[in-house]
């Protein structure tokens, strides 16, 4: 029967049958080839392999017909089987693999759904490209508002300000440069800096000028180097200018500021002609001071010569008030005498020349104990000395100094109280701190200040002696010394009386 088999079919069917398989043969033939094209035209497409099979599976189906129209004559059913095999092998792991793949094929995008996603994506863009635009907007206003705030700074300035390019052209300015030079800026803008430059200092500049753009280093030209401004109406005002330079590479551009500096001018001229006068006022004052009390000596001394001889002389034949009478009057004298010393004595410790030597501050101590010798016994006062140190002073004025702080010291005790009265020194490095303590009746505090002022005294000169001067002679001492006095104390709890003195010279 395998050869005879057609001859029982009618010729139409058997036609139908050959047209037919040819048909999907040739349809399941191209279906590969056109993949093939298709394959060529997009190489990097993801899904090759799966490609590949199907053209396989379907290359298989194709053989399959073809088969069944050579049967028609041949029945070669082994070769047709083994056809059927292939392709169903082909098939089953075409089958397989493309049910693996429907969850990598679900994500590929539907044509309507990838618009879908174009229009959000384009949406977004949009979005971003209006957000960015209103970034630069926003960061532009600011920076325009930074702009505005700065040039408000500049303009309001309280100085000249020029900006100069290296070609020494003034190409910014402010507001106070027009009104301290009497120029509109559009007739500044654009033209030299010469302009604004007395002609004599113009040599200078211009000769300097490029020396400062090539060391751009901050420049401060002070007020005492003499230099000046040109104003429009032809006249000149002494100014101070700092330079200043702006690293802009290909522009360098140089900062003037420039400041008027005529008021401070005649202020500083006004206050040293002051100065001068003071001087000369507080000379002859000195001058005036020492020859009248140098002057007032002598007839005083014969006042008191002639009161004491009258004392003596007339003692007997007087009553007991002119005796009376008679002492005060020598007691006036004396105190006078007194008041005299004390004025020339000031008098001297600003006029004399100081003589500093490297001494030890015992020295002038000791010197001072023993001009108070008296008045330490008759006080019955103990004074303590603690080690001093070797310093650079005037011995002499020194010891005047000593002298009153340790003689008020004894002075200033409540009755019945002997005093006790410590000197000593302490050092912060720089400078010693000198002090004089004691146990006397103390100061208030209101007038702790005022006792360094000449002829300032809390007692009557009938109570306590003196005259108010010593402790101005001191301040001025210790002045002389460059150092500083003081005094801290409490009403009946004793003073400490400080100054101070360099340490290094
Ligand atoms: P004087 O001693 O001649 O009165 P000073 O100038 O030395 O003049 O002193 C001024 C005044 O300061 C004194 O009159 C006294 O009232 C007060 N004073 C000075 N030293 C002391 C002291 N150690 N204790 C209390 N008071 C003092």
């Amino acid at each position: 029967m395998p050869h005879g088999h057609c001859f029982f079919w009618e010729p139409d069917i058997l036609w139908l049958h050959v047209v037919s398989d040819s048909l999907i043969v040739a349809s399941y033939y191209s279906i590969p080839l056109t993949l093939l094209y298709f394959l060529k035209k997009r190489p990097g497409l993801r899904l090759n392999g799966l490609i590949v099979m199907f053209g396989g599976f379907i290359l298989a189906c194709g053989t399959t017909h073809l088969i069944s129209i050579w049967d028609l004559w041949h029945s070669a059913y082994r070769l047709e089987g083994l056809v059927k095999a292939i392709t169903a092998a082909l098939s089953v792991a075409t089958a397989i693999v493309t049910l693996k793949l429907v969850p990598e094929a679900a994500k590929i995008a539907m044509p309507e759904e990838a618009a879908n996603m174009n229009l959000a994506l384009q949406q977004e863009i949009e979005a971003r490209k209006e957000a960015e635009k209103k970034l630069l907007q926003h960061l532009e206003s600011e920076r325009q508002a930074g702009e505005a705030r700065l040039r408000a700074y500049f303009e309001a300035a309280p100085e000249a300000i020029l900006a100069m390019s290296a070609d020494g052209r003034m190409r910014l300015v402010n507001r106070q440069t027009e009104e301290t030079f009497g120029y509109d800026r559009s007739e500044l803008l654009g033209q030299p800096l010469e302009k604004l430059i007395p002609a004599r200092f113009r040599g200078a500049y211009s000769a300097g000028r490029p020396g400062f753009f090539d060391h751009p280093v901050p420049r401060k030209f002070h007020g005492d180097l003499g230099l000046a401004g040109l104003h429009r109406d032809g006249s000149e005002f002494p100014v101070e200018i700092s330079l200043n330079f702006l690293e802009d590479p290909g522009n360098p551009m140089a900062l003037a500021l420039v400041t008027d500096i005529t008021r401070r001018t005649r202020a500083r001229a006004e206050l040293s002609r002051l100065n001068v006068e003071l001087v000369q006022a507080n000379a002859d004052l000195q001058q005036f001071v020492g020859s009248a009390s140098h002057d007032l000596q002598e007839p005083l001394r014969m006042v008191i010569s002639y009161l004491q001889l009258l004392e003596r002389r007339a003692k007997d034949a007087l009553d007991e008030t002119s005796r009376e009478f008679l002492h005060f009057a020598v007691d006036g004298a004396a105190r006078m005498r007194t008041l005299i010393q004390d004025l020339l004595r000031l008098s001297r410790s600003g006029t004399q020349p100081a003589d500093f030597r490297q001494v030890s501050i015992e020295q002038p101590v000791s010197a001072a104990l023993a001009n108070l010798k008296i008045a330490i016994e008759e006080a019955q006062a103990r004074v303590t000395v603690n080690p001093l140190p070797n310093l650079v002073v005037d011995a002499g004025l020194l010891t005047q100094v000593f002298q009153n702080l340790i003689g008020n010291a004894i002075k200033f005790c409540a009755p019945g109280v002997s005093p006790q009265v410590s000197v000593s020194a302490e050092t912060s490095g720089a400078e010693w701190d000198v002090s004089v303590r004691d146990n006397g009746i103390g100061i208030p505090p209101e007038y702790t200040e005022r006792i360094f002022g000449l002829f300032e005294r809390l007692q009557s000169a009938e109570k306590v002696s003196g005259s108010g001067v010593g402790l101005t002679i001191a301040k001025k001492i210790v002045e002389r010394h460059r150092g500083r006095i003081w005094v801290e104390s409490t009403p009946g709890g004793g003073s400490v009386f400080h100054f101070t003195l360099p340490g290094k010279r």
